[in-house]
Parts: structure tokens; C-alpha cells; sequence
């Protein structure tokens, strides 16, 4: 497999206020294409230190990317350091100088003379044309590597890169395509997702099979090579076909969808309506599903209901029920459930109630013990929950656990 290393240049990029998000893109993009990014580094306006960068990343990787520093002023020192570790002049490029000038007419201004060092290319370099500002990238081979210099800013740098730079690494790579799938699994815990999975995909090598968990849901990233997208892609079907089949309905979401997404679609296609009543989440259910664009056609309403005044003035449960069986408990959770369900007239009705701690907790009602209950006009439904871990996650796992209640009815 093709090798990759990227560079981002910038002293910016070393303080806590600026992140590398370039090389996170570029890996993806690369990935897609069948090469590898072996390297990253992030290096400051530091003549020394870029160019024994540059050198080094010469000796081990074909393909090296650098971002940043193309710009017209004196802190700007990637082309003059790539050149330098390259061993190759830098000159003035009389089409692109014109070409900078043209761009600074068509933005109403006259180009500072200080651009002019943006037409500087390296000896044997290809320029880059960059429509989105002024500095143009540039690609080169050299002694069997490739090198290509980007500018930093991502709207500039990226239609760069896939326009002109990622066509011919593609076909450098030998025509391979990478395709990623990204399934999502609720309701499992991580060893017995593994266990029942396992003896599937430890048989291939392509596909390539990660499990990531990731705090309240694990995903399974399915990594497929072919010679065409579409040989990927079947290749990704057999096995998620195979997966499917071990972990069932488990699985919510076959191309990455979050959770709100599913359950938003499913609502919306069955045109059902559903309100919310929440306790120890706070609002985060109701949060999750309207962050979903369109949702307004099957969201009605939520109510935070923290207090037990509140559950009974705002919902109706009876003040008489939170007494005998506390506010944490099946019996409450269900009269959440029907109360909005009712009030706000929808098909269905989602509650939660719960001890997301660090405090409140008892022997008989510990921290992470969480009910969530469902209505609709014909059950109500509850689970019982002990969920680990701390307050967010109790939250967040809460939130999860009641989408995935209605995601389960709505199959
Ligand atoms: P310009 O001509 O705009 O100066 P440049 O190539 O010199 O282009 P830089 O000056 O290095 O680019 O960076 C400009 C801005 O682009 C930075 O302030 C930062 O916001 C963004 N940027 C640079 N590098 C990166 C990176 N690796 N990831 C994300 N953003 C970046
Ligand atoms: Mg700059």
C-alpha cells in the first residue's frame, strides 16, 4: 500500500487555539483511495525545524502533503523551506504572477506587492490553481516521492485537493478504492456484540473489521478494498448481511445514522407524532430528536419536568403515586408516558425518570437507576435501568436507551 505522511505548517497550529483539522481530512480522502497516512506532524514557522521535516519524510514516505504557509508574508515559510530541503530553486512564475494580479483586480483592490512571492514555484513543480484565494498550491515528484504543498485554510485547501491533487494519487495507488461503512449497535454491551460477531468477521481480511466504543453505543467500522467503489461496496453488503444476521435489530444504523435520525425517519414515515417528558435528562431527548433538520413534523412537544409539583401541575401524575412509589420508579415513569402523551394529543409519549447522580442516590434507588416508558394508544411499556458510569453519561445513556424504546416499537 502507498504511504502518506502530512505536514501542517503553523505556529498557530501548536497553541491551544487553533486545531489541525486539515490532516483529519486529508487522512479520510487519502484513506478513500487506498493510501495509508502513516505520519502526521505539525510544525511551527521554524525554518530548522520544516525542513529536516521535510527531509525526513522524504526518506520514508512516497506521498507528503503539506498544508500552511503559502501565504505572502515573511512568517510564511513553506515554499521557500520545501524548495530548500528539495534542493531545488525557487522562481518567479510569470503566468501565476499575472494570475494573482487578475484575482486582486476582480476583488476591487490592486495586489500588495508582497503577493508577488505567491508566484514563486520550485523548479519542476506543477502549480496548483486555487479559485477560493490567492496562494496556489503546488505538486511535484521528486526522486520517485510525491510532494504537494496546500494552503492552510480549509475552504481553499480542500476543493484543491480533490480536484487536482486526488485523481492522480488515486491512479498512483494502482486504481484501489477504500470504502468505509459505519454500523451502530443499542441495547448490546461491547463483549457480547464481540462474542456473537466475532466468528463472522475474523474470517476476512477484506473487509477489515474495527469495533469502537464509544460511550453509549458501539460502532462497528467496516473497511472494504476493491478495484471499483461498487466491488467495495459488495463486498461491505456480504459482510454486513452476515453482522445483521448475529446482531439483529440491534443494529439501528447501517450507514452511521445517530440514533434522533432513525427514530425521526421512522416517525416520519409512519406519520406519527411524539411528545416528551423528561426528568433526569433534562431536555436532552427532546434536544437530541429537534437537532434532526424536518423534525418539526413529528416532534410536538417536551416538558422538563424535574420536580414532582411539576410532574403532577404539567403532566397529571398523580401526587398521590410519586409518594408511594417515588419519583424514581415504573409506576411514575408510565404516568409521564400517558400524561404527555395525552396533553399534547401525539401517537406517542416517551418519559424518563431517573438518579443521574453523583448525589441523590439510595441502597434501594441507586445513582444510575433509570426508568424509561412508552405509550401509545394501545401499551404503555417500560425498562428498568442501572446504568454505569457518571452523571453525562448516565444522561446521555439514558437518552439513548428511550430513542431506542421507540425505535423498537416503530419496527
Ligand atoms: P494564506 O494565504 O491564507 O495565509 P496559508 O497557506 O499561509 O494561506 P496559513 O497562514 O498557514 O495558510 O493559515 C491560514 C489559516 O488557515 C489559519 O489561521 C487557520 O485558521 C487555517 N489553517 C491553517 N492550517 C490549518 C490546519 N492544518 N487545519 C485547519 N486549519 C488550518
Ligand atoms: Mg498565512
Amino acid at each position: 500500500m502507498l504511504t502518506a505522511e502530512i505536514i501542517a505548517v503553523g505556529s498557530e497550529l501548536l497553541t491551544p487555539f487553533r486545531t489541525d483539522t486539515n490532516s483529519l481530512w486529508l487522512t479520510e480522502r487519502l484513506n478513500t483511495v487506498g493510501v495509508e497516512v502513516k505520519l502526521k506532524t505539525i510544525v511551527g514557522d521554524d525554518d530548522a525545524r520544516l525542513e529536516e521535516t521535510v527531509r525526513d519524510a522524504l526518506k520514508r514516505s512516497g506521498i507528503v502533503v503539506l498544508t500552511g504557509g503559502l501565504g505572502p508574508t515573511e512568517d510564511d515559510i513553506t515554499r521557500k523551506i520545501t524548495a530548500r530541503a528539495l534542493g531545488r530553486r525557487l522562481l518567479l512564475d510569470e503566468k501565476v504572477l499575472d494570475d494573482i494580479k487578475a484575482k486582486f483586480l476582480r476583488w476591487g483592490r490592486k495586489m500588495p506587492e508582497i503577493n508577488a512571492r505567491q508566484a514563486m514555484v520550485m523548479e519542476g513543480a506543477e502549480v496548483l490553481n486555487n479559485p477560493n484565494g490567492s496562494a496556489p498550491g503546488m505538486y511535484l515528484e521528486h526522486e520517485g516521492r510525491v510532494v504537494v504543498l496546500l494552503p492552510g485554510p480549509p475552504r481553499e485547501m480542500k476543493p484543491m485537493f480533490d480536484n487536482l491533487v486526488l485523481p492522480r494519487l488515486a491512479e498512483r495507488a494502482g486504481g484501489v478504492r477504500v470504502v468505509r461503512r459505519v454500523l451502530r449497535v443499542a441495547g448490546l454491551g461491547e463483549s457480547a456484540v464481540d462474542e456473537r460477531i466475532a466468528p463472522v468477521y475474523t474470517q476476512y481480511k477484506n473487509p477489515q473489521t474495527t469495533i469502537l466504543f464509544n460511550n453509549t453505543e458501539i460502532e462497528l467500522h467496516l473497511t472494504a478494498q476493491g478495484k471499483t467503489e461498487a466491488e467495495a461496496e459488495l463486498l461491505l453488503d456480504g459482510l454486513a448481511g452476515q453482522i445483521e444476521e448475529r446482531l439483529g435489530d440491534s443494529i439501528f444504523a447501517f450507514r452511521g445514522e445517530k440514533m434522533e435520525e432513525v427514530v425521526g425517519l421512522r416517525l416520519a414515515v409512519g406519520g406519527f407524532t411524539l411528545a416528551t417528558a423528561e426528568s433526569c435528562t433534562g431536555g436532552l431527548i427532546a434536544h437530541r430528536l429537534t437537532e434532526v433538520p424536518g423534525s418539526s413534523t413529528y416532534f410536538m412537544e417536551g416538558f422538563v419536568t424535574y420536580s414532582n409539583e411539576a410532574k403532577t401541575r404539567l403532566l397529571g401524575v398523580p401526587a398521590e403515586l410519586i409518594e408511594r412509589h417515588g419519583a424514581v420508579s415504573a409506576e411514575v415513569a408510565e404516568a409521564m408516558a400517558v400524561g404527555v402523551k395525552q396533553r399534547a394529543g401525539t401517537d406517542f409519549g416517551l418519559s424518563v425518570t431517573g438518579i443521574a447522580g453523583p448525589g441523590g442516590g439510595t441502597e434501594e434507588k441507586p445513582v444510575g437507576l433509570v426508568y424509561v416508558a412508552l405509550a401509545d394508544d394501545a401499551h404503555i411499556e417500560h425498562k428498568r435501568l442501572m446504568l454505569p458510569g457518571d452523571r453525562y453519561l448516565i444522561r446521555w445513556r439514558s437518552s439513548q436507551f428511550a430513542l431506542d424504546l421507540l425505535r423498537r416499537r416503530l419496527i
